[in-house]
Parts: C-alpha cells; structure tokens; sequence
C-alpha cells in the first residue's frame, strides 16, 4: 500500500467527530490492505512500530524532529522554529515548509507503507555513540520522498504525536466491520487480542488465516495476557449469595505482576502490560527458583516487605520500586514479595479456561519453597459470618480487604465479571472506594490559582459498551502546589483544539486534551446530575460526583481500564442501599 492512501485515511480521521465515522474510515482502510502488511498498518495507526508491551519507541524528540525538517527543506532551524510557533505542531510545521518547496514530489518515489514502516523501526532499533545523526537522517530520507500531507503524520509519529484519536475498541469493531460488515465478530477478535495484547497479530491471523484461526487463538508466554479484573459488592452476604462458596483471598495491595518463563527467561509485565523485567531483579530470581515448570505464566501482586519489622510497606512504598535507574539500591532497601494469586498457563495447559478450584491447585503445586513467592492467603467458605471475620482480619493486618473468587469460573482476560468480587472497608459519609477517571481537559487557574495556567480538571468515566468518555466531575480540590505545576506541565504538552471523537461532554473546558492521564478521586457520594453525560439517557440525567476531589496520578492504567459508567451505576445502587439501611 503506498503511504498517500495511509495519509488520506489519517487526514480523514483528524477530521472525525464521532466513533462509528471512524470506524468506517479504518475498514475501509483494511480493505486496500494486503495481508502481509496489515500488521504495520495497524501499529502505525496505534503511533507505534511493535506492540506496545514490548517498549520498542523510535525516541526521537523535538528537537531532532526540527532538525531533519530544516535539512530535508532546506529552510533554517530558525525559520522552522517560527513556523512551528505559529502552528503549534510539528506536522503542520513539515507540511507548510514542504509545499513551499513543490518541486521535490516530481521526482520523487511514491513512499509505501513498508518503507515507513521499516524506516521508523530502524530509527527505533539505532542507539549508541551517533545514533542522533542516523535518527536525523532516516527520518529526511522519509521527508524527502513525501508528500506535504505525508511529512504532516511522519513528523507527528516519532514524537508520539498522531493524535487520531482511535482505541483499540474502535479496530477491533473495524476489523469486524472489514471481514463481516458489521460487528459481529468483535467479540472473538477481542478474546483473542486478550490474550496477545498484539493488535497487529490478531490483525495478521485474521487477514491470513480467517476467523476460524482467531476462533482457535491460544495464549503463549511472553505474550501478556489482559488482566482479569474484579466487580464489587457492599458485603458478606451479597457475595454468598451471588457465588456461593467461595474462595477469600486477602487483597494486598501492591503492584499486580504478570510472570511469564520459560526456561531461564523470565519476563515480567505490569497491569497495564508494560515490561517492567528490569526493575524487579529479586522478582525475576525468585521465578527462576520458584516456578516449578519449564514454561509458566502467572499473576501475582508484589509489595515491599520489612524484614526487620515482619510487616508489609504501604503502597507508596511499593511504588517507588517502579524505576528506571538506581533498581539495585531500591531493592536492597524495600526488596519485594510476590503473592501468587493465579496461573493462566504451565507447560503446554492453558489453563484460562479452567475453573478458578483447578487453577489454584495447580499454582500450589507450581510454586516451590523460597522467600520471594508465597501463595496468596485463602480461605474456602459459604459463610457470611467467616467471610466477614476474614475481611475484618485483613484490614487489621493493613490489606485494602478481600476479593472473593468463585470457585467454578474461568480467568476471562480483559473483562470486569463477578468471578472475582471485591470486598473493600467502607467509610461512613464517604463512598467506599475510590474512583479512576480519565482526564478530557482542564480549566485555568483562578483567583489565588491565578499564577498558574492550571485551576482543575473536567474528568470521565469509560463507557465500555459504546467506546466513549463521558464526563462525570469537575475537579477542582485535593491540588497540592506541586502537583498544580505538575499537571500544568503534563497537560499543556497535549493539549488538543477540539473535543476528541471519543469524548462526550456537555461542559467545555478551556482546554481539551489528549486520552492519557487517570487519577484517583475519592469523593462524599455519586449523585444524578444534568450537568454530566456518564450514564445519561434520553429522559434520564446523567451521574456525577459530590465533592470529588484528586488523589494521584494513576500510571499504572490506561484510559480504558478507568471506572466504567456500568461501576458508577452499581456503586449509586451500593449507596442507596447502604442509606436506606442507615435509616
Ligand atoms: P481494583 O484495582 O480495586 O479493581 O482491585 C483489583 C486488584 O486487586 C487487582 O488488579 C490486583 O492488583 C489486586 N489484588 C490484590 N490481591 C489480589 C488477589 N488476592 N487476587 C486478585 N487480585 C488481587
């Protein structure tokens, strides 16, 4: 596929407003797609060269990104400076210098998707002693073939900014759309991409092999499986009834660690599947010790332990193992313990769609004597009363509570179902738990907050059924000074003119941005508002939060693994609940 075609579609996409248009954009796109190259289609599209998990990025900043502008054009650094000022992008920057120098495009090769493709992969695979000036000059070599549309998403990508706006939601339905015209098949596809986290490959075996591969699509280790995630109840009594006998497992709280080995290779994957290897050192030893299986994928959570004191850190502790440099250091001062609380596959058995009972023993049998992996604690019970003195026992030993697992089901990678609910202390006039939302702009700062260009945050909640972000609070308490300058900083950096076709909101904030921050808001309680659109329907009032306020900044997830609208729902049934018990 030649990349003007790639260019048209992204250019049709910039303009887009709304989620269906974009998914018809993208399945027409597939179907100009050759099988062999639809994986690079895809990942391009999502701004990177691999699947994210694998952390490969072309890192070239700015200033490079000016540079190879200024070479390819001929135009000073200066003069690309000033325009690019003016514009406030660099894709816009490279297309305006370009189509003032016309004459290059006549004799140049039309570019293909392949040659950008390879090219950004070679950039993202060149370091060491004057990999900048290789950098700089792959990426001319890509400016001089191209046309002023193409260099606007060639800039734009090595300096993560394509901005298109499409999640994964939005290619799986695509995808769906490309091979039956409608969406049909989007539930298989995703079951698949939950168990690869590789977009492209799903893509690929669609494309190559057709739906019956998807259909047969197996998990395999080095490959992180999307995290199974819990529902919530407001007690003993409602778990039992929902599940029966259960198991009770404590709920630490910690970092939730995705293992995969095989042999010695050991590879470690956060929640959000990002390779988090070299950080754990101990983590990565202790498998190779403990792991009873010459290939194995499992789950775990990993907390800072005291061995002097025999207790567990607090999360912020925890936290600060999440590094790049001095891993050593931190180690020997807060070295982890993983609690192993599941295995998705050992030696050949996938073991995701046994039921959780087979799952645990085999995870018993797995782990072997050792310091650095223990078994979760658990108990079997059908009583509430147990349930409760479990929990009680956990919030006492510093654990944020239990989650109670039932015993018949399957590890559904990707998905919040009551196979796992959790149980967390609930604070009187307070909503029980915290909240994770996405932010979708910010104010200016006002009055006192005057100084900086930040005064709070309008925030969302994911609607999973319809792929949007619908907002649900303003955010304007729980700011230190800091963090003030902080989300100043972070915010202006992605700063968008418009509101992003995924994002539904009735409140516009004096800045739009890009989908890439969560943060955790406690707040009094959830309230119906007309003010917001989470859960809003065509007579019905939306929800909102009373008295939100910001807790931090959560890394750990993407804007798709924040609170759902459905959560909000169940959590306003929850407190209504609780109220009228209060009575
Ligand atoms: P939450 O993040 O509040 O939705 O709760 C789910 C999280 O609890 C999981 O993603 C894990 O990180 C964590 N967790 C702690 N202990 C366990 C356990 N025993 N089983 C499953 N998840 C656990």
């Amino acid at each position: 596929m030649e990349f003007s075609v790639l260019a048209d579609s992204y250019e049709k996409l910039e303009a887009t407003r709304g989620r269906l248009e974009m998914m018809a954009i993208l399945s027409e796109l597939f179907k100009k797609a050759k099988p062999d190259e639809i994986d690079r289609i895809i990942y391009l599209s999502q701004g990177v060269v691999a699947p994210p998990f694998e952390g490969i990025e072309v890192g070239l900043g700015e200033k490079l990104v000016e540079e190879a502008i200024s070479v390819a054009t001929g135009y000073s650094k200066r003069r690309v400076e000033e325009v690019y000022r003016k514009t406030g992008d660099l894709g816009n920057t490279a297309e305006e210098l370009l189509s003032s120098k016309q004459q290059m495009s006549l004799f140049s090769q039309p570019l293909s998707v392949q040659k950008v493709f390879d090219n950004f992969m070679k950039l993202a695979k060149t370091g060491g002693a004057g990999s900048q000036e290789s950098k700089i000059k792959g990426l001319v070599e890509l400016l001089n073939n191209s046309t002023p549309k193409e260099a606007r998403y060639i800039t734009r990508f090595p300096v993560g900014k394509l901005r298109l706006g499409v999640g994964d939601p939005t290619i799986l339905d695509a995808l769906s759309a490309y091979k039956a015209g409608d969406k049909s098949l989007r539930e298989e596809l995703e079951r698949a991409y939950n168990l690869c986290s590789d977009l492209g490959l799903v893509a690929r075996t669609l494309f190559v092999d057709g739906i019956e591969a998807i259909r047969k699509f197996r998990i395999k280790v080095f490959n992180p499986v999307r995290p199974a995630l819990a529902e919530r109840l407001p007690s003993a009594e409602e778990i039992i009834e929902k599940i029966g006998t259960c198991a009770v497992e404590r709920k630490y709280d910690g970092l939730r660690l995705q293992l995969h080995k095989q042999n010695e290779k050991v590879e470690i994957f956060s929640r959000r599947l990002e390779r988090m290897t070299p950080m754990f050192p101990e983590i990565v030893a202790g498998v190779r010790k403990q792991v009873g299986a010459k290939e194995a994928i499992l789950e775990g959570e990993a907390l800072a332990y005291n061995e002097t004191g025999g207790e567990y850190y607090p999360f912020q502790l925890t936290m600060q193992r999440k590094r790049k440099y001095g891993v050593k250091e931190k180690a020997e001062e807060y070295p982890l313990k993983l609690f192993a609380f599941d295995v998705l596959y050992a030696d050949g058995e996938d073991y995701t769609q046994r039921p959780y009972h087979e799952r645990r023993k085999r995870l018993e049998k797995l782990i072997g004597t050792g310091s650095v992996i223990k078994l979760s604690d658990m108990i079997v019970t059908g009583n509430p009363k147990k349930l409760e003195e479990f929990f009680e026992e956990s919030i006492e030993k510093g654990m944020e509570g239990i989650i109670a697992k039932d015993l018949n089901a399957e590890y559904v990678a990707g998905a919040r179902k009551f196979a796992w609910i959790k149980l967390k202390r609930s604070y009187k006039g307070e909503l029980a738990d915290r909240v994770d939302l996405v932010v979708i702009g910010y104010f200016l700062g006002k009055g006192a907050r005057e100084k900086f260009k930040f005064g709070g945050l309008l925030c969302a909640v994911y609607d999973e059924k319809e792929d949007m972000f619908k907002s649900i609070a303003k955010i304007g308490s729980g700011f230190s000074e800091e963090q003030m300058k902080q989300f100043e900083e972070m915010l202006g950096k992605i700063k968008v003119d418009h509101k992003l076709a995924r994002v539904d909101s009735e409140i516009k904030p004096n800045f739009w941005v890009d989908l890439k921050y969560v943060v955790a808001v406690a707040a009094d309680e959830i309230t119906r508002s007309p003010t917001h659109t989470a859960g809003k329907g065509k007579d019905e009032s939306g929800y909102a939060l009373r008295f939100p306020r910001m807790m931090e900044l959560r890394e750990d997830k993407s804007p798709e693994e924040a609170t759902t609208v459905q959560e909000i729902i169940e959590m306003y049934k929850m407190q209504k609940r609780i109220q009228l018990e209060e009575v």
